[in-house]
């Protein structure tokens, strides 16, 4: 199949005008202006998007598709992320099984329908997985783990591994499992130690939220703060602090020592990181995933995106549930990020860094940057059609400021098409 547009975006090179994409068995094979590849390979049927963009399928670097069904239901004025997490548990807990199911749905569909091609879930239960299988799109879903209680973190082990081994018997060539600790506060070192353990042994990827609140910090490194009072009074957990993180200053400090930091560990959040735990996360090549609207949603600040690459760290975006967002679409995500890190950094954040965040290194974060997120031969197919707004002298920005769910003309996973807006926007050649 050729595909053809206005505009190719590769995003790992310069955009190419009036060109076009042969794709066989699911993969890019060549690339190039729309009258040579169309003369190249005469017999391939060939699909035109008429005043349009092609582009790498948008990668969302963390999501909670179960919560989708919780949008609008908890919204936090006293900006304490713990007093978030007992809200957000108590409205889960009060949701049917059934509406949770069908949200779960609505999520997928909503972020297909709007260009991801590549979502990374974190799940309770790992439900998700099968939903994510009927739809095409390619993911990693992470089964969640949370227990702080270290005298019962091998029974909570054997459990989760037992689900665990069973998910992965449903693995696919496009979706695979992960594991997702919570976080250091929640997660008992023993039960920690356990994770990582068996991810290394299995090379599955870990994914954690990392340094997301004050609260957090202050737990850890002062053994104080709203997590401690939480503790104390609802789980009697009063000696765990420092026995656990001992003289850590900082989340990241810990997770070294426990020796958690590597290319496969996907930290989450890290809005309150210091410059130590930068160089650190650099040094050892861990991938960062930000989620500016959720982060700013609960109140807990804003993450330091321009010095977190600057130090070469890759970044990615992702959107975080619709409990503490409204949207899974990431066009309102690289919107957000764009338009709060271009103003805060004296414009040294442009659109492309944005798209290249929730494209190629969302993908690296994923360790899938050889499959998705460039437009490059050899690599799968996962390809969005993006109706271009009116021109300005810049595309990446001119796409990022007006792309509405509607102007997502198709979506596709590995060749083939997932998600269509239908023919309008273009039409089959032959
Ligand atoms: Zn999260």
């Amino acid at each position: 199949m050729i595909l053809s547009a206005e505009i190719i975006l590769p995003v790992s090179y310069s955009p190419i005008l009036n060109a076009a994409i042969l794709i066989e068995n699911g993969r890019i094979r060549d690339i190039g202006k729309k009258d040579e590849i169309i003369n190249r390979y005469r017999s391939h049927e060939q699909m035109e998007f008429k005043d349009a963009a092609l582009m790498p399928g948008l990668v969302n670097l963390h999501a909670h598709l179960e919560l989708t069904a919780l949008k609008g239901r908890i919204f936090n004025e006293d900006t304490e992320l713990m007093h978030w997490i007992l809200r957000l548990v108590d409205e889960k807990k009060a949701t049917s099984a059934d509406v949770i199911s069908s949200g779960s749905e609505k999520g997928i569909t909503e972020a297909i329908s709007t260009g991801t091609t590549t979502i990374s879930d974190i799940s309770t239960n790992g439900e998700s997985l099968y939903k994510l299988k009927k739809t095409g799109i390619r993911g990693i879903v992470y089964k969640e783990l949370l227990n702080f209680d270290d005298t019962k973190a091998l029974s909570c082990w054997k459990k989760a591994i037992e689900d665990i081994e069973s998910l992965r018997k449903d693995e696919t060539a496009l979706l695979s499992i992960g594991i997702s600790p919570h976080s250091p506060y929640s997660v008992s070192p023993r039960l920690l130690g356990l994770i990582k353990e068996y991810a290394e042994k299995e090379g599955l990827r870990l994914t954690m939220h990392v340094s997301e609140s004050r609260e957090e910090i202050k737990f850890i490194s002062e053994d104080k703060g709203p997590i401690k009072d939480i503790y104390l009074k609802r789980f009697k957990w009063d000696k765990y602090k420092r026995q656990v993180f001992g003289d850590c200053k900082s989340p990241v400090e810990y997770l070294e020592k426990e020796g958690l930091l590597s290319p496969e560990f996907l930290l989450a959040h890290g809005v309150h990181l210091n410059n130590d735990d930068i160089k650190m996360l650099a040094r050892k090549g861990v991938p960062v995933v930000h989620c500016p609207r959720s982060n700013v949603f609960i109140g807990v600040g804003v993450a330091p995106f321009y010095n977190l690459i600057s130090e070469g760290i890759t970044v990615g975006l992702g959107t975080d549930s619709c409990a503490s967002n409204y949207s899974l679409n990431m066009w309102d995500e690289m919107r957000f990020a764009y338009l709060l890190h271009n103003r805060i950094n004296d414009k040294k954040i442009t659109a492309e860094d944005i798209i290249r965040a929730a494209t190629i290194n969302s993908a690296k974060a994923l360790c899938l940057d050889d499959k998705t997120g460039t437009i490059e031969i050899g690599k799968e197919a996962d390809i969005i059609a993006v109706r271009l707004p009116k021109r300005d002298t810049d595309t990446y920005r001119d796409l990022l400021l007006h792309t509405m769910p509607n102007d997502i003309i198709m979506t596709m996973v590995a060749g083939k098409i997932i998600h269509s807006s239908g023919i309008e926007g273009f039409k089959n050649v032959n």
